[in-house]
């Protein structure tokens, strides 16, 4: 025991989930935990013996309420505990700091993406589980046969979600700020990339997902997808324009007056996942210079071989030219299964509790790469900093999930205004003295992008709009 009270940290103890000194689950919180096993118990049990397919309401009601009806109890234990992040405890915790927790949580994860997206027969005793929600909602069973696999992944995905956006809005229900982002998240995730397009699934209309376009989509302008919705009808051609105007119009619009912050961290899934179940491993990404620099160069470099492959891919339709038709094919099949497939899923997600959860989204997404660009080069976000209040603590460069080295910005009163931000705002609420601050007003002193063409340019115009 510390003279404080608190137990000594006993590495020996690595295994346990308490390892970590600071983390006391109230009654409540023990009580959710048990309801979370109960769940991944029914899990296991109908993988490893097919019992889910004879009784798969059982098993379906029995891991789905475990596991959501767990977490959120869990959550809402954290009610006895102050709002805001918990700095206490993290770096030698076992999940949150790569102990032996953390890693068999990455291997479990990694390995059911790779299962998933390689040998979904594998599945095939947990499949049934989601056969009950498959039919009320899409109107079709679940089965190997017409993607069930796909429909458990999303069910689960959604799920965690939802549960841990409680667990967020309940760590952060001291700011507005964080109250928000979190319900939007929670309702793009669950309504959006969930019910309507299961539901359109149902009455006989395309799977649309309304919030995502090319180059996250990365296949929607290739010709045989355009073919493919242009023979859906009205419905696939007017998810083709939209997918237009989002990249064409919505995208910069937005982005101008919002940062990259609008998709990144309130409507992308895979930001939503970030944001609420990586919210405990938001301090293991990689703050170094030359993490900087790798992410740099892969962001933007899988932007070019998507944005090539789409555009050769086009040109060889209209001249029907064949061998390109081929190569470009090829490119886009082979970024299909490396980036959308491997870097996307079993290391995006499956490396969390290892890499931190911003992995895809700092060196693999192709949006985040556009919408950086124009955060960069033509945006009124950025985080004006009060240097005179700093006191170098470090807070906000270990809780950035993007690497960003804040403090050193702070430290120089200088205005972060960087690419790869997702505005999450994190920084901002962990600083304790209050030096950062989110902001979209117009930054009619040019400071913020002094030197950046483009920005002398509207302020030579003298058209922004006021703050
Ligand atoms: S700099 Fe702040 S707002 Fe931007 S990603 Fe990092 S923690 Fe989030
Ligand atoms: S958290 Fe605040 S006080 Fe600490 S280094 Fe960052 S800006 Fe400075």
């Amino acid at each position: 025991m510390t003279p404080s009270g608190l137990p000594l940290y006993n590495p020996e103890a690595d295994l346990s989930l308490f390892s970590n000194p600071a983390f006391r689950p109230t009654g409540l919180q023990r009580l959710g935990l048990v309801g979370v096993a109960v769940g991944v118990a029914a899990c296991v049990v109908a993988l490893a013996s097919g019992l889910g397919a004879a009784h798969p309401l059982a098993f379906g009601v029995t891991a789905l309420l475990g596991l959501g009806g767990g977490g959120v109890l869990y959550a809402l234990g954290g009610l006895a505990h102050p709002a805001g992040v918990r700095t206490e405890g993290t770096m030698v915790s076992s999940n949150e700091a790569r102990g032996a927790v953390g890693w068999a949580i990455g291997l479990a994860l990694t390995g059911l993406y790779v299962v998933l997206y390689f040998w979904p027969a594998g599945l095939a005793g947990l499949i049934p589980l989601a056969d009950p929600l498959s039919r009320l909602l899409r109107d079709q069973p679940a089965t190997l046969d017409n993607g069930g696999q796909w429909f458990l992944y999303t069910t689960l995905y959604t799920l965690a979600v939802a549960v841990m956006g409680v667990r967020a809005l309940v760590r952060y229900r001291h700011s507005r700020y964080h109250q928000l982002r979190t319900l939007s998240v929670v309702f793009f995730q669950t309504v959006i990339a969930f019910a309507l397009p299961f539901f359109l699934v149902a009455i006989q209309q395309p799977e649309l997902y309304l919030h995502y376009t090319w180059p996250l989509d990365y296949d929607l302008f290739f010709p045989w997808k355009i073919a493919e919705l242009r023979a859906e009808g009205t419905l696939g051609v007017a998810m083709l324009i939209w997918g237009v105007v989002m990249i064409a119009v919505v995208t910069p619009v937005l982005t101008f007056f919002f940062g990259k912050r609008w998709y990144c961290s309130w409507v992308c899934g895979c930001g939503g996942l970030a944001e609420t179940a990586g919210d405990p491993y938001r301090h293991l990404a990689d703050t170094s210079t030359a993490a900087w620099k790798v992410e740099r160069w892969m962001v933007h470099g899988i932007l070019a071989v998507i944005t090539a492959a789409t555009v050769l891919l086009g040109v060889a339709a209209v001249a029907e030219v064949g061998w390109l038709d081929a190569v470009a094919g090829t490119v886009g099949w082979i970024y299909g299964l490396l980036i959308g497939s491997i870097f996307a899923g079993v290391v995006g997600v499956g490396f969390y509790p290892i890499f931190g959860t911003r992995m895809w989204c700092r060196f693999g997404c192709p949006m985040a790469a556009i919408l950086g660009l124009q955060q960069r080069f033509f945006s009124r976000f950025r985080i004006t900093t009060n240097g005179g209040q700093c006191i170098s603590c470090g807070q906000c460069s270990a809780y950035c999930e993007m690497g960003i080295d804040v403090k050193a910005y702070a430290q120089r009163g200088q205005n972060i205004v960087r690419a790869s931000c997702v505005g999450c705002g994190i920084c901002a609420t962990v600083c304790p003295r209050g030096v950062l601050r989110l902001e979209n007003g117009a930054d009619t002193s040019g400071a913020s992008r002094a030197g950046v063409p483009v920005n002398n340019l509207i302020l030579d115009l003298d058209i922004l709009p006021d703050a």
